[in-house]
């Protein structure tokens, strides 16, 4: 069986103790390898190791078009070894080896975008309105980032942290999740490859109690940027109460998809499929709130049902299949409970809502449509994580904005129609952090990702985002050939 060591000041190491995770193929229920968990002794040595990094050695006094240079580098192994990190993010995670394979390749695009930054971040030279002085901003790294990541897809989440936060100079302590660590340990080793110093990326796992509290709690951990759910979130909040580290979420979601009565059907069906049955429902921006217009609704549903039960479920590691395992048994558990409460709630299943046949071992379940009556249903209000679509209607433009912002998320939306003056104007009055219209689930390094509401707070990738890596540093000079003034004032 395979066995996962961390990656701690460029060296590879097991837990002090001992303690090691076992990590479960999803598509089978069975232990395929382990791997070494981070305690006390783990975290600490592992922010000390990027506190010294920060401090001395090669990266402390690297230029800036030497890091990019080194991010191009790691973005590059990446694209080289793509297949072997997506095949290993399938088996640990469940997710389809068709989409982790093409997302990782997408990865590298990450790092040159950030690689690309590195040697852009400037400071001003400030028109200061008092005499003899000569004032300029530098901006410069925060220091130790502490980056959490949730087990859904890991490689990328890791991307849009790890891209700013080392081009604009700062150390990183990677905790992988404790779901499907496999990933990022062999991402750990392509970093050593490229050749970035000891130190400089920590890549260790273990879970939120104790590793994960002492990481984002830790004295000398200066910035945490942290994806996952919205529970954890109040935890790292509390966390960073203890070191004052400037903090980023990104958070869950419950996302609306509102169709038009004069949308592109089969472009519409396949945005809905897109938003609730790609990587089986699993991901943040999932569009499980589905809004059809009441003239168009039967038909739609009829449609996107028949849709739905031609999916292909089964083996992610599988060119064919279309819908993989849940990654974990409790996540199995959670659906399983959820549609069976939307039922009772007065929900009507039109497909799907069980473990498919023939699927005896792994936690499977089929992709389910819920025609729901109302927005007090449990899947409508809920993230699911799973391939579960909550159905509704409206009559109204008015009403659809009213619908779609009733919820405390406010990640995604998806707006389907033809008509454009309609599109902006229900763009602009969602309440989301990204709108997607007549499109859904695309991404890319350039555009900014994050939420509004309890979908959290900051952004990831874009231009901006390296600043939120950086600190200002605001240096005064005193011209004058006379002595300082009375020291008495304040000028
Ligand atoms: P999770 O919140 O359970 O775990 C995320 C990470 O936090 C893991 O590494 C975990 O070990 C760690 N953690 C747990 N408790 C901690 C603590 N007290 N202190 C510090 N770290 C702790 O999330 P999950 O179940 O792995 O992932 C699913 C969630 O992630 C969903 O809510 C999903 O919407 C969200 N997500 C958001 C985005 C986004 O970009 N907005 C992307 C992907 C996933």
């Amino acid at each position: 069986m395979k066995h996962y060591q961390m990656y701690i000041d460029g060296e590879w190491c097991d837990a002090a103790d001992g303690a090691k995770l076992e990590s479960i193929n999803p598509a089978t229920g069975k232990v395929w390898a382990t791997a070494a968990v981070a305690g006390e002794a783990e975290v600490n040595r592992a922010v000390g190791a990027a506190s010294r990094a920060l401090k001395q050695g090669p990266w402390a006094t690297m230029n800036a078009t030497q890091r990019g240079k080194l991010l191009h580098k790691l973005g590059d192994l990446i694209g080289e070894n793509a297949q072997m990190l997506g095949e290993i993010e399938t088996i640990d995670s469940g997710k389809l080896a068709k989409e982790t394979r093409a997302q990782t390749g997408y990865v590298s695009d990450y790092y040159y975008y950030y690689a690309g930054l590195a040697d852009k971040i400037q400071g001003a030279t400030l028109p200061i309105d008092k005499p003899d002085m000569h004032v300029y901003t530098k901006r410069v790294p925060i220091g130790v980032v502490a980056a959490v990541v949730p087990w859904n897809a890991q490689m990328f989440l890791t991307a849009t942290k790890l891209g700013p936060a080392l081009a604009a100079g700062n150390t990183v302590v990677l905790k992988a999740s404790e779901q499907a660590p496999a990933p990022m340990f062999e991402f750990a080793r392509l970093v050593d490859q490229a050749g970035f110093p000891p130190g400089v990326v920590n890549v260790i796992t273990g879970y939120g109690e104790p590793c994960g509290r002492l990481l984002t709690s830790h004295p000398d951990v200066n910035r945490v940027a942290f994806t996952g759910g919205p529970e954890t979130a109040r935890h790292i909040v509390r966390n960073t109460a203890e070191n004052f580290a400037v903090l980023s979420l990104e958070l869950g979601g419950k996302s609306p998809i509102v169709i038009f009565e004069d949308a592109d059907i089969e472009s519409a069906v396949n945005g809905v499929i897109a938003g609730n049955f790609g990587a089986a429902g699993q991901s943040c921006v999932a569009g499980s709130r589905v809004f059809i217009q009441s003239s168009i609704r039967e038909d739609f549903l009829a449609l996107l049902v028949e849709r739905a039960k031609q999916i292909r479920i089964g083996d992610p590691l599988s060119e064919d299949t279309q819908v993989g395992p849940l990654a974990t048994q409790a996540q199995l558990d959670h659906i399983t409970e959820s549609v069976a409460d939307a039922i009772r709630e007065g929900a009507t299943l039109l497909c799907g809502g069980v473990r498919p046949e023939g699927f005896d071992q792994g936690w499977y379940f089929t992709p389910t449509i819920l025609d729901c009556p109302n927005q007090q249903i449990r899947t409508v209000r809920e993230e699911m994580f799973g391939p579960v679509l909550s159905a509704l209607s409206f009559d109204t433009e008015d009403e659809a904005i009213e619908l779609a912002n009733d919820s405390k998320f406010g990640l995604g939306a998806g707006i389907f129609t033809r008509d454009i003056g309609r599109a902006i104007r229900v763009s602009d009055a969602i309440h989301s952090g990204i709108i997607w219209v007549n499109t859904y689930r695309v991404i890319s390094p350039i555009a900014p990702f994050g939420g509004f509401k309890q979908s959290g707070s900051g952004r990831e990738s874009g231009i901006d985002t390296i600043n939120d890596y950086t600190r200002t540093k605001t240096v005064w000079i005193n011209t004058s050939t006379e002595p300082m003034a009375d020291p008495f004032v304040m000028r």
